[in-house]
């Protein structure tokens, strides 16, 4: 059952249009109809985090508590979970609710390699890392200024300034992470 369709000024509103599927996240067909996804929006979650990997997801109407991994790493996010609904792709009812409040604006996502804390879904992740390109090589420092400028469209100085380096920095940082990623193919 879809949720009332009322006018509401809050800030969520305009996170829903994310879940349109940019064309960098890709979800299984009928995935929007799919059992898991009904649940992640209807159910609460008595969980919470283990470490900046895990978490313990503990539904509603779940019998006990599921122990997830939801985290980027790369250009990717590992969402698993030990349970044996992942019939989408792996997407279970608890990683969809991780989701679900990822695109709200409710959960924080940590980046295994940058330290950095995503509090919605990054403009340059995909969900299928088989199509993500190979990131690993870079440095924290590289690989961050990487994503978030050449892949997440930020300007050098906008990122320098939130970030405390020096535009020179960051461009330096950019030219070894380009030189790096120009290397593969
Ligand atoms: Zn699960």
């Amino acid at each position: 059952m879809s949720r009332a369709q009322r006018p509401t000024w809050e800030q969520s509103e305009a996170l829903d249009d994310r879940l349109g599927e940019p064309d960098t996240l890709r979800f299984p067909e009928d995935w929007t109809l799919s059992e898991s996804w009904q649940r992640a929006q209807t159910e609460r979650d008595r969980g919470g985090p283990i470490n900046e990997a895990e978490r313990m997801v503990y539904l509603e109407e779940s019998d006990g508590p599921h122990r997830v991994t939801f985290a980027l790493t790369g250009q990717t996010l590992r969402a698993e979970c030990g349970c044996a609904s992942g019939v989408y792709r792996g997407w279970c009812a608890h990683l969809a609710s991780c989701w679900w409040r990822w695109v709200r604006g409710r959960l924080e996502v940590h980046h295994l390699d940058t330290g950095r804390i995503y509090r919605t879904p990054p403009a340059w992740l995909r969900l299928d890392d088989t199509d993500a390109p190979e990131v690993d090589g870079l440095t924290a420092a590289e690989l961050d200024a990487y994503l978030t400028c050449d892949l997440g469209g930020v300007g050098v100085r906008e990122y320098a300034s939130e970030s405390g380096r020096s535009p020179g920095t960051v461009g330096n940082l950019l030219r070894r992470a380009r030189e790096k990623q120009g290397g593969r193919q």
